[in-house]
């Protein structure tokens, strides 16, 4: 078989990247303050990642207006990462996301919807094909339970409607 056609190396180049975490921290000099994390830093700052996270805690409480509004700044440049976040989230009250859903391709799904919205106008869902919530089903928040749909069409199918349903 031709292991170099493009068909390929694209396709093993996407499992690479979906089984790979993507990491952006690493592990260098020990904290003084923090030894326990045995020099877990940032990549981006080369900062201990608790210290990190104290700084921006300490920065918040100071000044928490422009902490918001940065942040909801950040939010509308990254409205699939936003989405898929709130989408996490609601998931995870529900218990509906099992230890095996790769977060990677649920990710590009909402991405997915962003670029469509862009590129095709409309409203675009990422919809459950089997719903988190109803009265007969519960599905599940994975990658293989996820499509991109229009908005008008993810309305009329609500919570009520699942492939095989009774
Ligand atoms: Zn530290």
């Amino acid at each position: 078989m031709d292991n170099d056609s493009p068909d390929t190396y694209f396709t093993n180049l996407v499992m690479r990247l979906a089984d790979t975490p993507v990491s952006t921290r690493y592990f260098g000099k020990v904290c003084v303050k923090h030894p326990k994390l045995g020099g877990e830093r940032l990549k981006s700052t080369y900062a201990c990642v608790t210290c990190s996270r104290e700084r921006v805690r300490t920065r918040e409480k100071a000044n928490p207006e422009k902490s918001k509004s940065r942040q909801k700044v950040w939010r509308r440049a990254n409205p699939g990462a936003n989405n898929a976040t709130g989408a996490r989230r609601r998931a995870a009250k529900l218990q509906a996301t099992p230890a095996w859903a790769n977060p990677f391709f649920i990710g590009e799904a909402y991405d997915l919807a962003q670029l469509r919205q862009k590129m095709l106008g409309g409203r675009w869902h990422v919809d459950h094909v089997v719903p988190l919530v109803s009265d007969i089903v519960c599905g599940l928040h994975v990658e293989f339970n996820l499509q991109v749909i229009p908005g008008s069409e993810n309305e009329l199918k609500g919570n009520r409607h699942w492939p095989d349903m009774p």
